[in-house]
């Protein structure tokens, strides 16, 4: 089944045994990946679903349900200070192979950027990518960018960290437990954080965690985050 293209459908597109496929995913189908009616392929629905599928045309027709077993057992959040340029896109990118399961954008004190609209959009395709092409069976949420103090305030984790270069702060690796069903962890933006959003975020119940000695830039920080619990929940 590995060598078999999947593409990530919408659950509105099945009736029954039947997907119907939009325009985008039969020229990709047909014209980038050169399929030809009768050819298989898997359809994901990117909230745990997989099929076995056979193409017919402008729809394809569901043969079985496959069972996927690439999830992480632990939902994590990774709230991430939004970075120069097109950094976040790697992230999103690296995160999502790596087990994310939802990514929320936070604008704080020292973040330089305004995202348009687009970008949100933008960055949910990315992950939709990166869900098929690492064999996710979920899409991970990309949440609508807010201010980093709203975002700490709403949330509710008992497993809460806030990742800092500059301190005496215990490695995130000592701190990860394998049997936990919940993480958020935070990364700063090119500045780092203030002393303020510091504050703010230990009142609100996070852990100030260290990854190392050494300072990571802003894309590296959320990608090592990851790495290192994704780590712990897979040995
Ligand atoms: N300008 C900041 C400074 O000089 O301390 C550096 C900010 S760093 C480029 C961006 C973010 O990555 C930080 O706010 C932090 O969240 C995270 N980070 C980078 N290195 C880290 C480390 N060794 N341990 C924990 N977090 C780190």
């Amino acid at each position: 089944m590995a060598q078999l293209q999947r593409i990530a459908i919408a659950p509105f597109q099945i009736q029954e045994t039947l997907i119907t496929l939009t325009k985008e995913q039969q020229h990709y189908l047909v014209r980038v990946l050169r399929l030809r009616t009768g050819d298989r392929f898997i359809a994901m629905d990117g909230q745990g679903k997989w099929w076995l599928a056979q193409l017919e045309a402008e729809q394809a027709q569901i043969l079985e349900t496959l069972t996927v077993e690439t999830e992480l057992s632990v939902a994590i959040t990774l709230m991430v200070a939004l970075p120069k340029g097109n950094g976040f896109d790697e992230i999103v990118r690296y995160c999502t192979e790596l087990g994310v399961t939802s990514i929320a954008p936070v604008l704080s004190d020292r973040t330089l950027l305004n995202p348009s609209p687009q970008k949100l959009e933008r960055w949910r395709r990315i992950a939709a990518e990166a869900a098929e092409q690492s064999e996710r069976a979920f899409i991970p949420t990309i949440l609508e960018p807010i201010a980093f103090s709203a975002a700490i305030t709403a949330s509710q984790g008992t497993h809460s960290y806030i990742c800092e270069g500059r301190g005496d702060y215990p490695h995130l690796n000592k701190l990860v437990k394998c049997d936990t069903p919940e993480i958020i962890i935070a990364t700063g933006p090119e500045g780092g954080w203030t002393e303020a959003e510091i504050d703010h975020a230990i009142a609100s119940g996070f852990q100030l965690v260290s990854l190392g000695r050494r300072i990571l830039r802003a894309v590296t920080a959320p990608v090592v985050a990851l790495t290192l619990i994704s780590t712990a929940f897979e040995v």
